[in-house]
């Protein structure tokens, strides 16, 4: 599975309705002068991933997500990421039948928030394990490389690799959903 496009529309610098295609599906590269909003694409991805830490998306709260912060009449930040589907040896369960997944994250003032796979309304559950299937969880803290990653790696305890091993191999959320169960 890769990117085929995302549609950002009130989030951040991206005011108006704004469509980015033209995805490589192993690598890919943004330029532009400084503050053009590079960085916010990257945002706008973690957004919709589900990311937790606000501040790891440069936000201290929802509102600062909303172009000028909801200050300017524009009440909404949308972001949509359309995925191809078309590879089966990475298609998410239950996803088998279609080429493209649509995921759409949606906050309003006020903090409202909405989630749609291909138009229709889920829970962020839902979303949270989408994403958990195809091994791309955000909140892993191995997700984004960050200064002092290596050093942080090389001093974990034996618990904390397998942990990171669970969670790019995607059966962490397994784990997760086992001790839920014991603890009923
Ligand atoms: P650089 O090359 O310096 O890394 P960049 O292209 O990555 O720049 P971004 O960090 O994506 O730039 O964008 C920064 C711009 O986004 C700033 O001008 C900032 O004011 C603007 N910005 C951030 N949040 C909002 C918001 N909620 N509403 C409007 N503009 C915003
Ligand atoms: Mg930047």
């Amino acid at each position: 599975m890769y990117i085929k496009s995302i549609v950002i529309d009130g989030f951040k610098s991206y005011g108006q309705r704004t469509e980015i295609n033209g995805f490589d599906p192993l690598f890919n590269a943004i330029t532009g002068l400084n503050g053009t909003g590079k960085s916010n694409i990257l945002d706008s991805i973690c957004f919709v991933l589900g990311i937790s830490n606000l501040t790891h998306v440069r936000a201290n709260n929802l509102q600062d997500l909303i172009f000028k912060n909801g200050q300017s009449g524009v009440q909404k930040a949308s972001v949509s990421i359309k995925f191809d589907n078309r590879n089966p040896a990475q298609c998410p369960p239950g996803y088998e039948n279609t080429d493209e997944i649509t995921i759409t994250r949606q906050i309003a003032l006020g903090g409202k928030n909405k989630y749609m796979v291909n138009g229709i309304n889920v829970t962020p559950k839902k979303v949270q394990d989408f994403f958990c299937s195809i091994q791309l969880n955000v909140n892993n803290p191995h997700f984004l490389i960050m200064q002092g990653r290596i050093t942080k790696v090389l001093n974990m305890k034996p618990q904390e690799v397998l942990s990171m091993v669970e969670e790019a191999a995607g059966t962490k959320m397994y784990e997760i959903k086992r001790q839920q169960t014991q603890k009923l």
